[in-house]
C-alpha cells in the first residue's frame, strides 16, 4: 500500500487564454503581447503584476471584451469571447461614478439599461450594496463617498449582474495604505461568500501575496508570463510571517529584474 498521500486532483480550466497574442495597430505592429496561455479553475482568485507596460491591463481587457487578441482565443467555459457581457464584471482604477446618480442609482444603472424592471433593481442592487457593506449609504451621492466607498460601490455595481468572472485593473492604486488594506479585506470577503473567478491587476507584489491563490508574473517587451507562483499560505494572512516574506522577497526580485530590463532596453 502507498503511503504517499492522495493527489488532489488538477481543477479543470475555467478561464483560459489559448496562445493569444496581441499586438496593437497595424499589421506588424509592437507586440504587446506575446503567445501566452494561462488556465483558471472557477472559483480562484488570481493576481498579476509586473512593470509597467508589460501588457496585464492588455490580458484583462481581452477577457473582458474590450480588445481583441491578435491571434489565439480566450474563453470562458468553453465559450469563446467576443465581445463584453453580463458574466464579466469590470472594476477600474477609477470607479468612475456618475455623479448626479445615488449609490443604488449607480449600481442599478446597467440593469435600468437593460431593462430590468425597477422592482427587481432595487433588490438586485440592495443584495450587492449589502454585500460589500455599502447599504446604509446607498442613498448618498459619489461626492458625499470616501475613495474607499466609491470603489465598495464600484465592486457593487460589477457584481450587479452576478457574473460568473470579476475583473480589477489595479482597484486600489489611488487609495491610501490603510483604506487599501480594509478593501484587501472586504474583498476577500466578498470571494468568499460568492465564491466569484477573480482576476485582479496590481502593482503591489504585497497584495498579490495578500490576496491570491497564484500569482502571475509578467515581463515586458513583448508582455509575456514570465511566472505562476501558488500561494500556499493560510488565509488570514500575516504580512509579518517568515514565509510571506520569502515570497514577497523572491517576486520582487523578479518584478525588479524586470523593470530593470525594461529600463536598459528603453
Ligand atoms: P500594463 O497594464 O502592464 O501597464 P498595457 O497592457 O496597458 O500594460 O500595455 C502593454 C503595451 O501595449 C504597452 O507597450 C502599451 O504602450 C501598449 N498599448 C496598450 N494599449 C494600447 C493601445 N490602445 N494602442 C497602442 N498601444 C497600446
Ligand atoms: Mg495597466
Amino acid at each position: 500500500m502507498s503511503t504517499q498521500p492522495a493527489q488532489a486532483a488538477p481543477k479543470p480550466s475555467f478561464v483560459r487564454y489559448d496562445a493569444v497574442t496581441k499586438s496593437y495597430g497595424a499589421k506588424g505592429g509592437a507586440l504587446a503581447l506575446r503567445a501566452t496561455s494561462l488556465d483558471i479553475a472557477e472559483g480562484e482568485f488570481i493576481c498579476v503584476v509586473g512593470p509597467s507596460g508589460c501588457g496585464k491591463t492588455t490580458l484583462l481587457n481581452m477577457l473582458a471584451g474590450f480588445v481583441k487578441p491578435t491571434t489565439g482565443r480566450v474563453s470562458i467555459g468553453d465559450v469563446p469571447v467576443a465581445e463584453p457581457g453580463p458574466d464579466r464584471g469590470v472594476v477600474f482604477q477609477e470607479a468612475g461614478l456618475f455623479d448626479w446618480l445615488t449609490a443604488r442609482r449607480n449600481v442599478e444603472f446597467g440593469l435600468k439599461m437593460s431593462g430590468v424592471p425597477q422592482k427587481e433593481r432595487q433588490l438586485r442592487a440592495d443584495e450587492v450594496l449589502k454585500l460589500t457593506g455599502m447599504l446604509r449609504f446607498a442613498d448618498r451621492y459619489p461626492s458625499q463617498l470616501s475613495g474607499g466607498m466609491k470603489q465598495r460601490i464600484g465592486i457593487a455595481r460589477a457584481l450587479v449582474n452576478d457574473p460568473a468572472v470579476l475583473l480589477m485593473d489595479e482597484p486600489f492604486a489611488a487609495l491610501d495604505a490603510q483604506s487599501r488594506s480594509l478593501m484587501q479585506e472586504e474583498l476577500l470577503s466578498v470571494w468568499r461568500r460568492t465564491g466569484k473567478t477573480i482576476l485582479f491587476v496590481t502593482h503591489s507584489v504585497d497584495e498579490a501575496i495578500y490576496l491570491a491563490d497564484r500569482v502571475v508574473v509578467m515581463s515586458a517587451n513583448p508582455g509575456r508570463i514570465k511566472a505562476d507562483i501558488r500561494i500556499e499560505i493560510e488565509r488570514p494572512r500575516d504580512e509579518m510571517s517568515l514565509e510571506f516574506n520569502r515570497l514577497k522577497r523572491e517576486l520582487k526580485e523578479m518584478v525588479m529584474f524586470e523593470a530593470r530590463q525594461q529600463e536598459l532596453e528603453a
